[in-house]
């Protein structure tokens, strides 16, 4: 028998080419030093505003030295999942912090926030069952969707008025579960949470509420948009993630001990993932504390974030509805946000492109994150090296 002449994955490069044509085609930059405001992004100096290191806490001594110290005594691999040998006395203690923190009755860590919606969800809702998903929620929540088999109906982008019409005709389920994030990772506004939250009363439904980008970052406490709006008792299932403002790595969920324990025994990356690093559950308490003791850096990157939105909302960018530290460029094509970013990153300014598969086709953006570590010059900055490529946006 004669070798076919090409590879059963052949098919790849005639896709990848594809992306190319359509100017959707990523490639990995390479970091060198730690996560900050000034990076080298390969081995280009760089201000930087495209991390999610929200307040700044990536790189802070702190929590290197807390991980320096579990490394000591624990040693660096869990070597498994964590109801096997996997969890330790300081993932036992990081979800008591946390549902301490949150102030719910449990938490249970899961490997990255990715794996608490994909995991958590599915195990709340089944064929029996429909899921009323906000149409701009997270990947991580839609493929959480699909994987549950349930029947999804997705509603307008934070439109209360169709959510309500879709639950009104899916009396028939047996259960019925509300998923939405809190702040949204693309155009930085928040879901209607007070809104959600009656309409989870008035319908009996549950209520999933995934905070990743708003945990560190706004309520009174740090705890997010529903502690922001106070709707906490309403959400039953509460998604958080360490990796973004905390600096650190991993997902959580908090709620009701019975929910806590439904997931340990249910949600699969829970069961058959490995447990990080105790020295890793050892750096998101050092986190956690920081969180807790040191509010005003919460304050001092959202003040310095409205100040951005409203000089670059002053010079005539689309901000779209941001009021958070997650501020959009609204640009339309792939081909003029990858036009701008370019130009930015000649001018040492680093501000990400987001174009499909991350936003709708024709929606791409400029995402500019704001961290605790950017200065008011930086700001200024920044502004300005915009103001100098706007002819490239229009
Ligand atoms: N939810 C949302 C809304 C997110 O934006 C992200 C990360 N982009 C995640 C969950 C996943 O979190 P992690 O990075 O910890 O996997």
């Amino acid at each position: 028998m004669s070798m076919p002449d090409k590879t059963p994955l052949h098919w790849i490069e005639g896709a990848l080419q594809s992306l190319d044509a359509e100017g959707l085609r990523r490639h990995l930059r390479t970091r060198s030093g730690p996560q900050q405001a000034g990076i080298k992004l390969q081995q280009q100096a760089v201000l930087n505003f495209g991390s999610n290191d929200y307040l700044g806490l990536a790189a802070d001594a702190r929590i290197s030295e807390a991980v320096r110290k579990a490394l000591a005594t624990v040693g660096w691999g869990a070597g498994a999942s964590p109801l096997i040998s996997g969890h330790t006395e300081f993932h036992e203690a990081l979800t008591d912090d946390l549902a301490k923190y949150e102030g719910t009755e449990a938490a249970c860590l899961f490997p990255s926030g990715f794996a608490a919606n994909a995991g958590s969800l599915p195990t709340l809702v089944d064929e029996s069952d429909a899921i009323f998903a906000d149409r701009k929620n997270h990947a991580s929540l839609i493929d959480a969707c699909r994987l549950s088999r349930a029947q999804v109906f997705i509603y307008r982008h934070c439109d209360v008025e169709h959510l309500e019409s879709l639950l009104r005709c899916a009396a028939q389920f047996r259960r019925r579960l509300i998923v939405t994030d809190s702040l949204f990772s693309m155009d930085g506004n928040f879901a209607p949470l007070v809104e959600i939250a009656s309409l989870r009363d008035r319908y009996g439904c549950m209520l999933m509420v995934d905070e990743a980008h708003a945990t560190g970052v706004f309520g009174p406490t740090g705890r997010g948009i529903s502690e922001l709006l106070g709707v906490e008792d309403a959400v039953d299932i509460k998604v958080g993630t360490l990796s973004k403002a905390l600096g650190c790595a991993g997902g959580f969920v908090c709620g009701s001990t019975p929910l806590i324990e439904w997931l340990i025994n249910r949600a699969r990356p829970y069961i058959f993932s490995t447990s990080h690093p105790a020295a890793t559950a050892a750096a998101s308490r050092t986190a956690l504390q920081i969180v807790r003791g040191e509010p005003y850096r919460r304050r001092d990157l959202l003040s310095r974030a409205a100040w951005l939105r409203a000089n670059l909302k002053s010079r005539g960018w689309n901000l779209g509805a941001s009021v958070s530290q997650i501020i959009p460029l609204r640009i339309g094509q792939a081909e003029q946000a990858v036009a701008v970013a370019t130009e930015l990153l000649q001018a040492g300014f680093f501000v990400p492109a987001i174009r499909p598969p991350s936003v709708p086709e024709g929606e791409c953006l400029l995402r500019l994150s704001i961290s605790y570590d950017h200065s008011e010059a930086m700001l200024q900055d920044l502004s300005e090296a915009l103001e100098s490529s706007r002819s490239l946006a229009v």
